[in-house]
């Protein structure tokens, strides 16, 4: 791009997901025209959503811009911020940067999706600065609830745009890698930061989050409390720290570790060679060994914190579990909060446990979790150290992005330069400031299976079938008599209890019978519009005999 008038290029910056919502966090920074991709993950569905796996963001701007970008940079592991590479990968390949862990975790996906040779996968360490497309990087640690989180800091022509990614600013962390606050700070002084776009999920909790290693003393007092009985301690299986503090509580009161679930085995191993979990010599069994161990020196690391159905956790609770079965004074420890939209799920797993006779301690309890994401106070700090000259909120539903916009307004951001924005926005950063740049697609992409896209017309008619049921109804017609061959048949699953329904169903079969033979009798002659013609007569007398409105089908067969 030619700068005539030799002013420095804007950045434009367009947020894809995460605003809005809590997981598929996607953002664009573009200068000069190419793109630098951020973070590429997915959300988990919402109850609303039947029968959805996952959620993406929309990637139609990414595809038609494919020629445009230049990199991915991925700020830490989890998978609202990496899971849908997976995807991406299908439609445009780009080298990925992050942390070696990062990176690991995101593998997994991509590997299990076949699309391992589409990505090239770059490592960076803390505190690395490095040409990355259009700007400079600087991969700047912060901490959260996975190890080696990146803030990122895009030294653009416009000056410094810090993003935080996820964040907590953790004094006490587990492997004594602080978020590097005086970094940041020296940033602020030195360059001046432009623009700051900051974790907002906990920006409704006054206070500050609690360090990390406050859990490991909890869980040394819960295991010392309870000699001679087995655990089965639940966390996410990413969060390396909460696995290394289960382990040091579990060995400090003469247990042996195994893990249990899939994801949990791989990483603990992937952890174990990077060298960020430490398991002393000898003390991880295999989970077919643990038969073998009196209760007293068995503590289980298992998936399934929340209330995944097919997780770990829950086959145990319902007895599902080949490899371990919950038996009385067995002790199960959920080392996790439940995402909202999961507290049902964990509740159910929580009650059968109990049916099965084990003691179930949960963060409700004991502080046996903190959380990943900074809170006001946190967010106060980084908002005070870093002196953004203009503020974007990201990370959280729209309310959570509200409080933090007035926390940063608070600080003495001027007004106006503090955008509330949402998935499809696009800002722009110049001379002048900060200011909004229209919008693009940015809609929800649904996965059901390993294929594809489900749609809106989709979920609604699988919300109308959960709700009302459906009723069909088969006509066979010969077109050229103009009759009926049979009476129509009508099948229903979940509209009424059909043998106390006999009576309904049979007018229902005449009403239809009628109204297809009065149509053919004026002349209709194809299937479409003698479904028509009967979908009509069916939806009218089922919602005046039953104030109900289920699906309804029509099939028409001519002979
Ligand atoms: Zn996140
Ligand atoms: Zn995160």
């Amino acid at each position: 791009m030619a700068n005539a008038d030799r002013r420095p290029a804007p950045v434009r910056i367009v947020f894809l997901g995460g605003l809005g919502e809590i997981g598929r966090n996607c953002a664009c920074i573009e200068v000069n025209n190419r793109i630098i991709v951020l973070d590429v993950g997915i959300m988990f569905p919402d109850p609303d959503m039947p029968g959805v796996d996952l959620v993406l963001p929309e990637f139609r701007y990414l595809k038609e811009n494919a020629d445009r970008v230049d990199a991915i940079v991925i700020t830490h592991g989890h998978e609202d911020h990496t899971g849908g590479l997976a995807y991406l990968l299908r439609d445009l390949s780009a080298p990925i940067y992050g942390s070696e862990l990062s990176l690991g975790l995101a593998r997994n996906r991509v590997d299990e999706a076949g699309l391992g040779d589409r990505a090239t996968w770059v490592p960076v360490s803390d505190g690395e600065r490095r040409r990355i497309g259009p700007c400079d990087v600087e991969f700047i640690p912060v901490t959260h609830s996975v190890p080696n989180a990146f803030a990122l800091a895009f030294h653009t022509p416009q000056g410094v745009v810090l993003h935080s990614g996820d964040f907590k600013i953790d004094l006490e962390p587990v492997d004594g890698r602080r978020t590097d606050l005086a970094r940041i700070g020296s940033l602020a002084e030195d360059e001046g930061i432009r623009l700051l776009l900051s974790d907002s999920t906990n920006a409704e909790e006054p206070g500050f989050t609690a360090s990390e290693s406050s859990v490991g003393l909890t869980l040394r007092r819960v295991f010392a409390a309870r000699p001679g009985r087995r655990f089965v301690v639940a966390c996410f299986a990413s969060h390396i720290h909460r696995i290394q503090q289960i382990v040091d509580a579990a060995v400090a009161s003469g247990r042996q570790v195994a893990t249990l679930g899939r994801s949990m085995g791989k990483n603990v191993e992937l952890a174990q060679e990077l060298g960020i979990l430490t398991v002393p010599e000898g003390s991880l069994v295999d989970i077919d060994e643990i038969d073998d161990l009196p209760p007293g020196r068995v503590c289980v690391i298992s998936t399934g914190s929340q209330g995944e159905p097919m997780s770990a956790l829950s086959l145990m609770a319902t007895g599902d579990n080949k490899r371990l079965q919950i038996e009385n004074d067995d002790v199960v420890v959920i080392s996790a909060h439940p995402i909202p939209g999961n507290e049902w799920s964990v509740g159910r797993v929580i009650d059968e446990l109990h049916r099965r006779g084990a003691e179930v301690i949960h963060s409700g309890a004991e502080a046996v979790h903190v959380s990943g994401h900074a809170r006001q106070g946190e967010l106060r700090t980084l908002l005070s150290v870093a002196k953004p000259a203009s503020f974007v909120p990201v990370h959280g539903e729209f309310r959570h992005l509200v409080h933090h916009a007035e926390l940063a307004r608070s600080m003495g951001i001027p007004s106006d330069q503090v955008l509330l924005c949402e998935d499809g926005d696009a800002v722009v950063l110049d001379q002048k400031g900060l200011r909004r740049d229209g919008t693009v697609p940015a809609g929800y992409l649904y996965v059901d299976g390993t294929v594809g896209d489900v749609g809106h017309g989709v979920l609604r008619d699988r919300r109308l079938l959960a709700e009302e049921g459906v009723v069909m109804v088969v006509v066979t017609v010969d077109l050229h008599e103009g009759e009926l061959c049979d009476m129509p048949q009508i099948a229903t699953r979940g509209w009424v209890h059909a043998p106390e329904a006999e009576e309904l169903l049979e007018e229902a079969s005449r009403v239809v019978a009628d109204a297809v033979t009065k149509a053919m009798r004026d002349g209709a002659r194809d299937v479409e519009s003698l479904g028509r013609h009967a979908r009509r007569a069916l939806g009218r007398l089922v919602s005046e005999r039953t104030r109900r409105r289920p699906m309804i089908v029509p099939v028409v067969m001519a002979v």
